[in-house]
């Protein structure tokens, strides 16, 4: 009972439905994935240019990721995830792409890649910011003191108007 007054919530499929749009159509997601792309450490070198660090000149190894970018990891073998900052662990599928975990908890025995970003001796730690999320709380303390400073530089009390 009632079944027929079930709206649809989902297109069937037509005909057409397999196509794929023309490769060079502009894609919503685009911008999605360069973002994500830079948030994720996955700046190239991109193909044909060779898989070399722009800051350091060391070779790395260059993985395709989901953003549609390149990233390039430390030829070494994985290593347990607990040891690599939160944003900056890889893991590469079974079709050789890799992708990064974000802030998620790694489950116990995981290991990942590191990107060669994480261990460039041309890059500062200033500017590789490996606790993203750390920096984050710093900046937002360095605020609140900075008010807090402001707020006890005040004479103490008003003077009583009464
Ligand atoms: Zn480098």
């Amino acid at each position: 009972m009632g079944d027929t007054h079930e709206p649809s919530l989902f297109p069937v499929p037509g005909p057409d439905s397999h196509r794929q749009p023309p490769v060079d159509a502009p894609r919503p997601w685009e911008s999605v994935d360069r973002g994500q792309a830079a948030r994720d450490g996955a700046t190239g070198p991109e193909p044909p240019a060779r898989p070399i660090c722009p800051h350091c000149g060391l070779v790395g190894e260059r993985r395709p990721t989901y953003t549609g970018r390149h990233v390039l990891l430390e030829p070494l073998p994985a290593v347990p995830a607990h040891l690599v900052p939160g944003g900056h662990r890889w893991h590469i599928d079974s079709g050789g792409q890799a992708w990064n975990s974000g802030l998620n908890e790694p489950p116990p025995g995981t290991t990942c890649h590191v990107p060669h970003q994480l261990a460039c001796p041309g890059l500062t730690l200033d500017e590789i910011k490996p606790w993203r999320w750390l920096e984050a709380v710093r900046e937002e303390n360095a605020r609140r003191a900075r008010r807090q400073a402001d707020e006890d530089g005040l004479p103490g009390a008003l003077p009583d108007a009464g």
